[in-house]
């Protein structure tokens, strides 16, 4: 068992480093029903990093996202983006912050209907009222092959496309992290397997900080860092992992997937 080793940095701020829990606890109902999801998980995300949080259904690996992206609230424990710590913000500060800081892609596109491609990637800033740097739009929309689609609409692209605007448009505000959950689980391989070869083009092209929560060896390696949950817990991660010893480790964490 490896013992993160960021852990030590994640009670103060420090730089370089993009996000970090400390003693991160959620737990779900009360008495007989309850559920503790993360217990104690620290960890910290450094700047300009992919990381993969693995682990088999329902080991708390959305829950994490969900705490560690100021979705959700800890029921102890601390999270901070950058130096900020999200105990110390009001409603409207962190809902401020994570249409400023952090970009989302989920499972689901979450898309617009009735907006165009371009529209749907824009609509954060737009709704922040700021204006996009257009340089930074294009390089974005460029580097996920959306330049001739711009001005489609989700109906008229194929899922693969549509969460490509998704990518673009969690990346278009240029965020401090971006927080993908289970971004490839719509999509055939092929769509996924371009998906997430965009991701880890961000971190390595754009210098963005992404962390994806998976279930899947494959997309898992396409990570710099894999960090294994099991039962709310971190109990193993690797660097520079492939398929092999991803799925290697997670029959061994997991004997039912053996
Ligand atoms: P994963 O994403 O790894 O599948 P989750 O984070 O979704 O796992 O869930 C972790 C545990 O917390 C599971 O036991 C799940 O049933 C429970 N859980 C998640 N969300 C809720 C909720 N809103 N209310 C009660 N229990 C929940
Ligand atoms: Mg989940």
């Amino acid at each position: 068992m490896t013992a993160d080793p960021l852990a030590p940095y994640a009670p103060r701020p420090t730089a370089g480093i993009a996000a970090a829990t400390t003693e991160l606890s959620k737990v779900y109902g009360s008495g007989d029903t309850q559920v503790v999801a993360l217990d104690r998980v620290s960890i910290g995300f450094r700047e300009g990093e992919f990381t993969a949080i693995m682990g088999p259904s329902g080991c708390g690996k959305s829950t994490l996202m969900h705490c560690a992206a100021g979705l959700d609230a800890p029921s102890s424990g601390s999270v901070r983006i950058g130096t900020t710590e999200l105990s110390t913000l009001g409603d409207r500060q962190l809902t401020q912050l994570r249409r400023d800081r952090i970009g989302f892609i989920f499972q689901a596109f979450n898309l617009l209907p009735t907006l165009t491609a371009l529209e749907n990637i824009t609509l954060p800033l737009t709704i922040a009222g700021r204006r996009p740097d257009r340089e930074w739009l294009e390089r974005v929309v460029a580097m996920v092959g959306l330049s001739e689609r711009l001005g489609h609409r989700p109906a008229q692209l194929s899922g693969g496309q549509q969460q490509r605007v998704a990518v673009a448009r969690a990346l278009a505000s240029r965020p401090a992290i971006v927080f993908g959950d289970e971004p490839t689980g719509n999509l055939d391989s092929r769509a996924g397997s371009e998906v997430l070869g965009f991701l880890r083009a961000s971190v390595r092209d754009l210098g963005q900080t992404v962390v994806m929560v998976t279930h899947d060896p494959v997309a898992a390696a396409y990570a710099d860092r894999v960090v294994f949950l099991a039962d709310g817990r971190i109990v193993d991660e690797t660097r520079e992992p492939t398929a092999d010893s991803v799925l290697d480790r997670m029959k061994r964490l997991d004997p039912r997937a053996r």
